[in-house]
């Protein structure tokens, strides 16, 4: 028993990026209250919401920052990102426009956020088999160009949610520990 392990905290702040409908909000409500909006409306965002995890015995808060809907008007302002050390990059595997944005996204994280965002690219609605406009090799491989982590989710099905933000929490804690 060691009092300072005990009481060693860590608070890692985790923002999700990408174009508006992509599936941002929905992945954290399947991450921290395993629900799911068929027809959500961006007004079921929260400012953020606090996970805890446990990683090697130590007590992990991931405060995970979801937008408003100001992404639909390219309107998420620097304190956004202000203190981010992980991010979720999220498109939607059957709109190949939201890939598109991908880069811009990426550009707006790094103006904004200070050093090494840990990043995972995200491929959101992986159920939607028969509406594919983005391949698993073509995110796979902007990941690997960008650096980034990447994996694929459904929100819907639950499938790699929590795998996509256990990776980027058990990497910041690799860094930052
Ligand atoms: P946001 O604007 O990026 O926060 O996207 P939302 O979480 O509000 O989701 C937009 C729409 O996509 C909603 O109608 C969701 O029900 C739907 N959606 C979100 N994730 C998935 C998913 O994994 N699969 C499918 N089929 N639909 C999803
Ligand atoms: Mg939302």
């Amino acid at each position: 028993f060691n009092a300072d392990e005990q009481t060693e905290n860590y608070l890692f702040k985790i923002v999700l990026v990408g174009d508006s409908a992509v599936g941002k909000s929905n992945l954290l409500a399947r991450f921290a209250r395993d629900e799911f909006y068929p027809n959500s409306k961006s007004t079921i965002g929260v400012e953020f919401q606090t996970q805890k995890m446990e990683i090697n015995g130590k007590e992990i808060k991931a405060q995970i920052w979801d937008t408003a809907g100001q992404e639909r008007f390219r309107a998420v302002t620097s304190a956004y990102y202000r203190g981010a050390v992980g991010a979720l990059l999220v498109y939607d595997i059957s709109r190949r426009q939201t890939f598109e944005s991908i880069g811009r996204w990426l550009n707006e994280l790094q103006t904004h956020s200070d050093m090494n965002v840990i990043t995972m690219l995200v491929g959101n609605k992986s159920d939607l088999k028969d509406a594919r406009e983005v391949s698993t090799a073509q995110g796979r491989a902007l990941a690997e160009e960008q650096g980034l982590f990447f994996i694929e989710t459904s929100a819907l099905d639950s499938s790699n949610v929590f795998a996509a933000f256990q990776t980027v929490i058990r990497e910041i804690y690799g860094v930052l520990s």
